[in-house]
């Protein structure tokens, strides 16, 4: 087998939330249901819970879930209710105090926040809030909803109305959980950008990012929270209102086309099976004269089946991840990005020798990655390489907390796909069309942006950073 080093994957979700109302020991749950959301975040987790007596306890550090809770730490997290989040740094930078789940003290009464997501008006917002004395504990966004909700807290009406009007003045893409001492609100922005789902567990609910957290955990599936909903959940059960009256259903696409794990079921469709349609699409729309069809794990492999699939030709391992790398090397920064070897791919010679290859990959963003796999493909024997990727090519960056925030990052916003191919190294290279990814989930409406340069929120300050980051 040919061994080469390849850098940290080049695209990286903001976060991931988790929430359990009624369920005895509901953090060692958390536990298991944040473990479920890694791949969304590897940099720093936490829990906050609520006990019998209405106490807030948390626990949160830097690393992954199994080490920022080792020892008895979970025995620290008493109660049957609970709000947890894992984290990869974008809007904030990776320090500790960016950390969360946020817990805020307040004589309104006392109340925890996780996000996930990224506010295209936070600079505005939080201008707006510190000219009227607030005063931030860190520079994540995520802690400019909880500073919205003590300004519009008043003791006289329900915490909920705060939360709405707070709701309404944030603009850009976010599932939020806010926990009182008790009951959960659940949140989604009305664009319906970031993911976020209701289960049932026992006697009591979960809420997750994804559904691959409840099947970790046995729980059922319920319902998405939708666009600009508002879900109250407490002893009463489950309470619905929207915040907003203006709803789209624009999921991120690239939640199916990459992130996602393939387990999940993201609004009614299984991630696995809408990637294994773009890879069946793929090859009507691109097809290679090829021997074989390998996929680069692991988020290419259901694309790769189903190219493999409808072309009918046999789909090869001939590329294997080394799953035994350690976290050392996952780092938020393109500078550590660069130094920080994060995985090894391996090309399986006997496989790929003499053969002529269809290389199925999710996304190219940097071309940097594509390159070297290319590269090794061809050292270990490939006669051809033929890359086909299962999205279209990505031409705008992200300001919904997917770390392409710049045009000089996308190797596609500055050449065209020849040159791109040219590049790579490949043979000849060939992107998924834009209708392809709706006809593979089934929909009418997808934030197609990072493809498009159609932003479905206005965007403020973040198109000026984009271009000033560019010079
Ligand atoms: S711009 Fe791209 S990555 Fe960002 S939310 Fe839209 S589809 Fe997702």
């Amino acid at each position: 087998m040919l061994q080469q080093a390849i850098y940290d994957r080049e695209l990286h979700e903001e976060c991931g939330v988790f929430g359990i109302f009624g369920v005895p020991d509901a953090a060692s749950l958390t536990y298991y249901g944040l473990h479920a959301l890694q791949h969304r975040g590897q940099e720093g987790c936490g829990i906050v819970s609520v006990d019998a007596d209405g106490r807030f306890h948390r626990v949160k550090g830097a690393g992954l879930v199994t080490e920022v809770f080792s020892g008895d730490k979970l025995s620290k997290l008493a109660g049957s209710m609970t709000i947890g989040h894992v984290r990869y740094s974008t809007t904030g930078g990776n320090t500790s105090e960016n950390i969360q789940p946020f817990l805020f003290r307040h004589n309104s009464g006392d109340f925890a926040l996780a996000h996930n997501g990224n506010l295209v008006n936070s600079v505005q917002l939080r201008q707006y809030l510190e000219n009227r004395g607030s005063l931030f504990q860190s520079t994540s966004d995520s802690e400019i909803l909880a500073h919205l909700i003590k300004k519009e807290a008043r003791c006289d009406r329900p915490r909920i109305f705060s939360i709405i009007d707070a709701l309404n003045m944030l603009e850009g893409a976010f599932a939020f959980l806010v926990m009182t001492a008790n009951r959960i609100y659940a949140c989604r922005d009305k664009y319906g950008l970031r993911p976020l789902s209701i289960g049932r567990l026992h006697d009591g609910y979960v809420v997750s990012s994804e559904t691959c957290a409840f099947d970790a955990l046995g729980a059922e599936f319920l319902r998405d929270v939708e666009p600009g909903e508002i879900v109250t959940i407490d002893t009463h059960g489950l309470r619905s209102r929207d915040y907003s009256q203006y709803k789209r259903r624009q999921m991120c696409a690239m939640e199916y086309v990459y992130f996602a794990r393939p387990d999940s079921d993201i609004e009614g469709c299984n991630v696995h099976a809408f990637r294994k349609e773009t890879g069946r699409i793929l090859w009507r729309e691109a097809p290679a004269d090829a021997d074989i069809v390998v996929g680069v794990p692991d988020s290419s492999l259901s694309a790769a089946m189903g190219y493999a699939e409808a072309s009918g030709l046999p789909y090869e391992m001939g590329l294997i991840k080394n799953k035994y790398i350690g976290r050392t090397f996952i780092q938020p920064s393109q500078e550590l990005r660069e130094r920080g070897v994060r995985m090894k791919l391996s090309a399986v010679r006997t496989i790929v020798r003499g053969r002529r290859v269809v290389l199925v990959d999710d996304s190219i963003v940097r071309g940097t990655t594509s390159r070297r796999i290319v590269a090794m493909l061809r050292e270990a024997g490939a006669t051809a390489v033929h890359v086909r990727i299962a999205s279209p090519p990505m031409t705008n960056p992200c300001f919904y907390g997917v770390d392409t925030s710049t045009y000089d990052e996308l190797i596609s916003a500055r050449k065209s796909v020849e040159e791109v191919g040219r590049e790579i190294g490949s043979d000849s290279l060939a992107f998924l069309s834009k209708e392809a990814l709706l006809q593979a989930g089934g929909r009418s409406e997808l934030c197609l942006a990072c493809y498009t340069g159609h932003y479905p929120t206005a965007l403020y300050q973040s198109v000026t950073q984009a271009n000033k980051d560019d010079k």
